[in-house]
């Protein structure tokens, strides 16, 4: 078997890791996200399939099957990672959960990729959300590609977004296409890596690329001409003030490069897809706590990111999502848990997808399992077989939400405090304490509503232990600093509560109240939460 041999397996790794990019898109609600991960998913496979001779049709065979049976129920993006093959190169999809589903997840999963999408609707610009997660990016440096939606759509006008781009993220908007025509008119792109200028069409709707047409802009009528020359003309400008693109400034995350695009008429798409395999980067080795970066062909290792469980009442199980990180995953291999030193018997890995799961039996640096009945599992658990590894714990983000948790009934206080510990070690929600308030109401805090939902209802049915919440009006909190001299216990608009390892944490009804807070107790030092990675 070619797997014993260990050469060759070094050489399968490295090739596997090679071939994949591991992307989330980021974007604020309704900025198009599930319509751009569906025309990636579509288009992907359209073009490959529109390809004459697949000599191993088995590469994509996965691929096709999921979206057998995606396709009849609708795409459905809810699942953790989408996995597409494009070009010989797999794309793994992470999900950012948004909408009602935003919570402390949402920004942990940005600890499993390599790179981002930012989707920016073209007539709203920068929304919180997007700047949230930006943010995270940010502080973690992943290189981030900048995708302008909409633009079939009346919106800004594009030199002022690349700007709004530059300002916002701090790094250098480097276009990589330059739509012609203003949003709401848009005929065409200027692809200025293959310097092409290209004219496109709709065809129908659905898994159909958009019709592509070479233009010759010197070529066109004068009456026509207008737009494609204003494109040429302003994409120059852009490049001649921001450079080119850069692939090591890139890397660094101190250039994004910007499309243009109308993922509802998969305009652009097809661009965006060449750019994920070209200039994405492929999974690299890993830095780890205790040995330097793990190699990429090192023996199987991986952290779960993610732990999703009780939410559906229909499979009450755990499911840890693993980023794989070096080596061959293969199904039924027993690893090892760095956290407990315990074994974990992997007998019964997912994809999952939306609903619908398949079993995976090969995975490789950059892909997403799921592991299911995996209640041993925690985030940030670093998992391995062979050589030992602890990569870097995934940070706590800063919350937004607070409310107070009591037992509904008092006799049950037992059960509550044992799932209101089980939930703070699985990361469902930050729980903080005072002396002031007592062991018997603790404070939920979250980034989302749905961490509040999740750890009710576990509480409820899980662990025997109706909860109520009641909800605090705070919106910030910071960390105290260990040097802090006369910290209070109490404050105007705000309090001193305690994480289980001690750590203290001051929660303010809004940023105004710090300012009060820091002139009244000049030796308390407060820093931010989750801000440096
Ligand atoms: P999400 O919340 O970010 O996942 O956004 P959706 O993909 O659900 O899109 C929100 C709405 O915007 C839907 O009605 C889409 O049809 C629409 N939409 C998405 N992309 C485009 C686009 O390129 N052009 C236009 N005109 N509408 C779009």
């Amino acid at each position: 078997m070619l797997t014993d041999s260990p050469v060759l397996d070094t050489e399968a790794v490295r090739r596997e890791a090679g071939r994949r990019r591991t992307f989330a898109v980021i974007s604020h609600p309704d900025a198009g996200k599930s319509t751009l991960t569906e025309a990636l998913a579509l288009l992907a496979r359209a073009i490959q399939d529109a390809g004459v001779t697949h000599g191993k049709s088995s590469r994509h065979a996965t691929v096709s099957d999921w979206m057998g049976i995606e396709q009849e129920r609708g795409i459905s993006i809810s699942s953790a990672a989408l996995q597409l093959t494009y070009r010989d190169t797999v794309l793994n999809v992470v999900d950012t959960p948004g909408h009602a589903d935003f919570s402390e997840d949402t920004y942990r999963v940005l600890a499993a990729v390599d790179s981002a999408v930012m989707l920016i609707d073209a007539a709203k610009g920068f929304e919180p959300q997007t700047v949230k997660l930006l943010a995270v990016c940010k502080a973690r440096n992943i290189p981030i590609i900048t995708v302008i939606n909409k633009w079939d759509r009346p919106g800004l006008d594009a030199l002022g977004l690349i700007d709004d781009v530059g300002e916002r993220t701090g790094m250098t908007p480097v276009p990589l296409t330059w739509p012609v025509g203003i949003a709401g008119e848009f005929q065409g792109l200027i692809d200025l890596r293959a310097e092409r200028a290209i004219a496109l069409a709709a065809i129908g709707a659905g898994a159909q690329a958009a019709e592509e047409t070479d233009v010759d802009i010197d070529a066109l009528d004068p009456h026509e001409a207008g737009a494609w020359l204003e494109a040429r003309e302003e994409s120059g400008l852009v490049e001649s003030s921001n450079g080119s693109f850069d692939r090591e400034e890139f890397e660094a995350a101190r250039q994004t490069p910007v499309l243009f695009a109308a993922a509802a008429k998969n305009f652009g798409v097809s661009q965006l897809l060449d750019i994920l395999v070209d200039v994405a980067p492929s999974p690299s080795p890993r830095p780890s706590k205790d040995a330097g970066p793990r190699a990429i062909e090192a023996p199987m290792s991986g952290f779960v990111f993610k732990v999703q469980a009780g939410q559906d009442s229909s499979h009450r199980d755990h499911i840890a999502y693993l980023r794989i990180c070096s080596g061959t995953f293969e199904r039924g291999m027993v690893i090892t848990n760095q956290r407990t030193g315990k074994p974990f018997a992997t007998k019964y890995a997912h994809r999952v997808l939306g609903r619908s799961r398949e079993v995976v039996d090969t995975a490789w640096p950059g892909d997403v399992v799921g592991l299911v009945n995996a209640t041993s599992l925690r985030v940030g658990d670093s998992l391995f077989s062979e050589e030992p590894v602890q990569f870097p714990d995934i940070p706590r983000f800063s919350p937004e939400l607070f409310a107070v948790a009591r037992a509904k009934d008092p006799g049950r206080y037992k059960q509550f405090r044992r799932g209101i510990d089980q939930l703070e070690h699985e990361g469902v929600v930050q729980v903080l304490r005072s002396d002031l308030r007592g062991d018997q109401a603790p404070v939920l805090a979250a980034v989302g509503a749905l961490q509040f939902e999740v750890a009710a209802e576990r509480l409820g049915t899980e662990f025997n232990a109706p909860t109520s919440l009641d909800n605090l009006s705070y919106t910030l909190a910071m960390r105290v600093g260990p040097e802090s001299q006369g910290v209070p216990e109490t404050f105007r608009g705000g309090e001193i509560l305690f994480r289980s390892d001690g750590e203290a944490v001051a929660v303010f009804g809004d940023k105004w109240k710090i300012g009060h807070f820091t002139k009244d107790h000049p030796g308390v030092v407060l820093e931010p939460i989750g801000a440096a990675v």
